[in-house]
């Protein structure tokens, strides 16, 4: 619970620090006006390279919460300072086109976002060009030939208790929004990803700014910093992938190999096997061998006394220990060994369990438990004279993890 709570904090640092330099620098008018000319510009770059990255990375959901929020930047300016489109077919009155607009963005958003992306990109691009284009369509039909149907109904506060003046939004809209968040945010809790999180602030943002569009240079700012935010959730994620193994979320050999070069003059390193893992899934299935292995890392993330654990590779699991002994590491690693062997791990599906192995032979049952446990070994090393490096702290830890094993497994041993 404390490291998903950690996790989901870490994904609002970066939206939200970007989020409070906008604000600052608006609220203190610190833009110089020889900038603040060119900040137009700006939007235009950011949704340009924005779009580059999410086709690039076949992002269609972030690519149109781009699209949405540059839209909504461009119509709102046009809707301020060119009143002179009004004979056009599609003239729409500000004040309606502000109604609309407040409306649309964060439904489109919440429509968007809940709409998994799972066909074929080009499929999934046109699909929802498509629907989103349409109700657009239909919005600005009904925006210039109802105009005033459309203020009677954005106009009236609907519950004046729960009406905040101040922020220059039409209540439906207001509540849109506020509908849209919590379910960004439901969503966020049950897919804790980059992408949600800088949507949230993202949508917050356009909230706060779009009764100010007439505010000299805080649209642009805004609307930059909504598309950089959610340009760089594609990035957070790209890095993500390359970084986190996808089974356990835990880090990976990469993310291993980057932290051993980064590693003081003093650190301990323990490796860690599963014990009799291929009989483990010879017996209970493969999928049931990947839930423990769910559940070892959910365990070795957990450890104690400064350590951090990583995916070595298939059932090994590696735990760095910047600033320790292997004698200092070791009752933390102990904590982990026994937490291990206590965790009872659920047999649900009896149906989805193999019946027979390669050789035919009837499986082991489980004496009637609807549990099972594994065990790990471990090995630690530490850096000293004879191990300079942690090439060798880690050979002489996979050492001690042979000697474990073979003086009869589910225990840590310590290189001489
Ligand atoms: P020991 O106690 O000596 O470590 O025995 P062991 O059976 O665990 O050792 P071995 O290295 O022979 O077997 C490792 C097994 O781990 C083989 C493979 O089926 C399994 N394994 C590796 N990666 C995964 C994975 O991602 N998911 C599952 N379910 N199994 C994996
Ligand atoms: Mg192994
Ligand atoms: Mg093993």
């Amino acid at each position: 619970m404390r490291h998903r709570l950690a996790h989901l904090f870490s994904l609002f640092v970066a939206p939200l620090l970007l989020a409070a330099g906008v604000l600052f620098v608006i609220a203190f008018d610190l833009l110089p006006e020889s900038l603040a000319r060119f900040v137009d510009i700006t939007v235009w770059l950011f949704a340009l390279i924005g779009a580059l990255l999410t086709l690039s990375y076949a992002r269609t959901r972030n690519f149109f919460a781009l699209l949405f929020v540059f839209l909504t930047y461009q119509v709102m300016i046009k809707a301020i300072h060119l009143p002179a489109t009004q004979g056009s077919d599609f003239y729409v009155a500000p004040a309606t086109a502000y109604n609309l607009l407040s409306f649309l963005l964060p439904l489109l958003l919440v429509i968007n976002s809940l709409w998994v992306e799972r066909f074929h990109l080009l499929q999934d691009l046109l699909l929802r060009f498509l629907v989103f284009g349409l109700v657009l369509i239909i919005s600005v039909a009904i925006g210039h030939r109802f105009p005033a149907e459309v203020n009677q109904l954005f106009n009236p506060v609907y519950f004046p208790n729960i009406y905040i003046e101040q922020l220059g939004l039409p209540q439906l809209s207001m509540l849109t929004f506020l509908a849209a968040l919590c379910i960004l945010f439901i969503q966020l809790l049950l897919n804790p990803q980059p992408y949600f999180a800088a949507q949230w602030v993202a949508l917050c943002a356009m909230v706060l700014v779009l009764p100010n569009f007439h505010v000299n240079y805080a649209p642009a700012l805004v609307t930059s910093l909504a598309l950089v935010m959610l340009s760089m959730a594609v990035l957070h994620e790209a890095f993500q992938m390359a970084f986190r193994d996808d089974l356990t979320g835990l880090p990976g050999r990469r993310a291993l190999n980057e932290r051993l070069q980064r590693l003081g003059r003093n650190y301990a390193i323990a490796m860690s096997d599963v014990d009799k893992f291929k009989v483990f899934n010879d017996t209970y299935g493969h999928d049931l061998g990947d839930q423990v292995l769910q559940m070892v890392a959910a365990q070795l993330k957990r450890v104690s006394g400064g350590g951090k654990a990583y995916r070595y590779g298939g059932e090994e699991f590696t735990l760095v220990f910047p600033g320790k002994t292997a004698e200092q590491a070791k009752p933390h690693l102990e904590k982990l060994r026994i937490a291990i062997e206590n965790y009872q791990v659920k047999l649900r599906d009896e149906s989805s369990r193999p019946e027979k192995d390669k050789e035919g032979k009837k499986k082991r049952s489980n004496g009637g438990k609807d549990w099972v446990s594994v065990t790990i070994s471990m090995g630690i090393a530490e850096r000293g004279p004879k191990l300079g490096s942690p090439e060798e702290v880690i050979k002489a830890a996979d050492e001690a993890l042979y000697k474990a094993k073979s003086a009869g497994r589910n225990q840590i041993a310590l290189a001489k």
